[in-house]
């Protein structure tokens, strides 16, 4: 298994000044030899090039928030993969619960986002959960162990069935799974420590399943209104390989702290 990661979504915040103080923050506070987890910054496409600049030397990687899943043409709006390998990128989010459910991306979409990311070099991170009401459903129907299961694991199931459709076992290697319960996005509500471990076993054993040959190769991360307050918590859990972080990224500090909880 790899080291532990650390990964900064920023989303739709952030001027180029604001992420490039942020980003050489963050750099000058772990140092350039850091290595006790990989931290990846995933700015906006806009302060990519400045954040990418501020922590070159360090060994903090750059990711895209997205990608579409051509290699070039007429689609405006869009970014490809080699654009953002050509920005300096080496990760990329996909599948993050706000495209899935803001902006409708299908399960279709995303297996060809993650099959071009993979097949032009980046590390594809993709997001996974079920929503509010999957999860209270399976609550309702907690009587009877064997329907709770299959109806809380049905959408991480689908979803990263679909996903990994077309990749075979050594380019299942280049993708982290988050495990990120839509109801804990940006909402303070976090999961417990047992609803993430349930989870992240059945992930763990859903891969093995699928890819027989696999071992522990793939890191399977938590997000979900990660804070300095919940990290030691979330960390302690030990199917846990690292964390996506939104809003608490933000922040130099407080990632910074985060990451020191991460590394240890
Ligand atoms: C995220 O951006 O994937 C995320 C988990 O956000 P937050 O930490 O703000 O809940």
């Amino acid at each position: 298994m790899d080291k532990k990661l650390v990964v900064g979504n920023w989303k739709m915040n952030l001027l180029r000044e604001e992420a490039r103080e942020v980003s050489g923050t963050i750099a000058d506070l772990l140092g350039e030899d850091y290595d006790a987890c990989q931290v990846v910054l995933v700015p906006p496409y806009t302060a990519l090039e400045v954040v990418g600049s501020r922590i070159s030397g360090s060994t903090i990687d750059l990711g895209g928030q997205n990608v579409f899943g051509k290699i070039s043409g007429a689609f405006t709006g869009e970014v490809s993969a080699p654009m953002l390998a050509d920005a300096g990128c080496k990760w990329v989010i996909v599948g993050h619960s706000e495209r899935r459910h803001i902006l409708g991306e299908t399960d279709e979409q995303i297996r060809e986002k993650v099959s071009i990311s993979i097949s032009c070099g980046l590390k594809a991170i993709l997001c996974v959960g079920e929503t509010e009401a999957q999860r209270e459903e399976a609550i309702r129907r907690s009587e009877d162990l064997l329907t709770r299961k299959k109806l809380l694991f049905s959408p991480i199931k689908t979803q990263i069935e679909s996903a990994l459709d077309s990749l075979d076992q050594k380019q299942v290697s280049d993708i982290v799974i988050a495990y990120e319960p839509v109801w804990a996005i940006g909402t303070g509500k976090n999961a417990t420590s047992l609803e993430i471990a349930e989870i992240h076993q059945y992930i763990r054993e859903l891969l093995a399943e699928i890819f027989p040959g696999l071992g522990n190769n793939v890191r399977i991360l938590y997000g979900g209104s990660v804070k300095t307050g919940n990290i030691v918590e979330i960390m302690s859990v030990e199917e846990v390989d690292g964390v996506l972080v939104g809003g608490a990224s933000l922040s130099a500090d407080s990632f910074f702290r985060i990451i020191n909880s991460v590394g240890g």
